[in-house]
């Protein structure tokens, strides 16, 4: 069993007044993938370092396993792991940067040949087992770390923005790789990005972090679907969430939005009649129109950009950027007038005062 619970842990590094870790406790069920995301300096690897033993908590406890490892060193706590630099040894030869941490441990060498060439199969590496690093493309190399990493079975594998020297195709490639690969684990995974596409794909759970504090945990898509503020709104999605401000109304008994002088239907008003209020809404949730309606939003082309899939359009509504994403059939051309239509069920409100979501 590697349960991770954390509990309370507070790091301010010496020298500095911000909490790096702001009072985060959390769980890691055992087996489960969790991705922490945020800002950069939100405090992702300061976490990650405290649950590894790189670092000591001013407050605050980290068990793993059902053990408190909170004053124990990193090779104490049975885990594995593989960083942004993924250190490989470069006069070593893959086989022996793979097996080195099971050499380290003492192990008898054909149990460690049959571990490395075990994972060298998982890993799509048998074939260049015998090459050095400097041999291997960018991908390669990154698969070696990540070997390397859970060749030793630890129980708790954690893993700090280990693709990000991949250019973007290999980030791809490797990503499926590596869910393939988690899925015959059965490790607890605890993977730090800044990147959307990974957060969203990887994790069973995504953790947001803003200013040492986790600010939403649930999985990826409940997350996107239902940012708990326009923070996470705003950073978790490309292209980031809309925020329009809008008036709640009702009228005739039902519940409407006064959005740029038009009158949008919602499905219930809740306990909000004639709040001031901000509409979040997802760049796929508005649908493009050419014919006007009473419900919809006037707004005026000002970019298209084709994305492959999808046009994504930026239009001016009431004098403010919004994003939608249309069909390839979509025809929308600069300076365009076009009406947009908002799912209903997909508008998210949050008080303009707190940006917090309103229930
Ligand atoms: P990034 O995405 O840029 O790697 P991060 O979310 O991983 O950022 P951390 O590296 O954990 O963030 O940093 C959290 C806060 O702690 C930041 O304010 C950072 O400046 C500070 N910090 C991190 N490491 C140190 C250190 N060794 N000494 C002093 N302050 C540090």
């Amino acid at each position: 069993m590697a349960e991770i619970v954390l509990h309370d842990l507070v790091k301010t590094y010496p020298g500095t007044k911000v909490r790096a870790t702001d009072d985060i406790s959390l769980r890691v069920a055992d087996g489960e993938f969790l991705v922490l995301v945020g800002p950069s300096g939100c405090g992702k690897t300061t976490l990650l370092r405290l649950i590894a033993g790189l670092e000591s908590p001013d407050a605050g406890t980290v068990h793993i396993g059902g053990r408190d490892v909170t004053d124990l060193p990193a090779r104490q706590r049975n885990l594995s792991m593989v960083f942004q630099s993924y250190a490989i040894f470069p006069h070593l030869r893959v086989r022996q940067n793979i097996g080195f941490g099971l050499a380290m441990r003492l192990m008898p060498k054909p149990e460690i040949d049959r571990r490395v060439a075990e994972a060298a199969e998982l890993l799509d590496l048998t074939d260049v087992l015998d090459r050095h690093p400097a041999q291997l493309s960018g991908g390669q190399r990154q698969r070696v770390a990540v070997a390397r990493a859970i060749v030793v079975d630890a129980g708790v594998l954690l893993m700090d923005e280990p693709l990000s020297n991949l250019d973007a195709l290999l980030r791809m490639q490797f990503r499926t790789e590596l869910k393939r690969l988690v899925g015959k684990l059965g490790t607890t995974i605890v993977y730090v990005t800044h990147d959307q596409a990974e957060a969203l794909s990887l994790g069973d759970r995504v953790a947001v972090m803003r200013q040492g504090r986790i600010v939403q945990l649930g999985p990826p898509l409940q997350v996107y679907d239902a940012p708990a503020d326009e923070f996470v709104g705003g950073f978790l999605g490309a292209p980031p969430m809309n925020f329009l401000p809008a008036r709640l109304e009702r009228s005739a008994g039902r519940a409407r939005l006064h959005l740029a002088d038009r009158m949008v239907p919602l499905p219930h008003l809740g306990a909000y009649n004639g709040a001031s209020v901000t509409v979040g809404i997802r760049a796929e949730n508005l649908e493009v129109h050419n014919v006007d309606a009473p419900d919809r939003l006037p707004a005026r082309v000002e970019v298209v950009e084709p994305t492959g899939a999808a046009i994504l359009l930026t239009v001016d509504v009431a004098g403010r950027s919004v994003k939608v994403q249309t069909p390839t059939t979509t025809t929308a051309s600069v300076g365009q007038v076009v009406f947009l239509s908002l799912d209903p069920d997909r508008i998210r409100l949050y008080d303009p005062a707190t940006s917090v979501a309103i229930p």
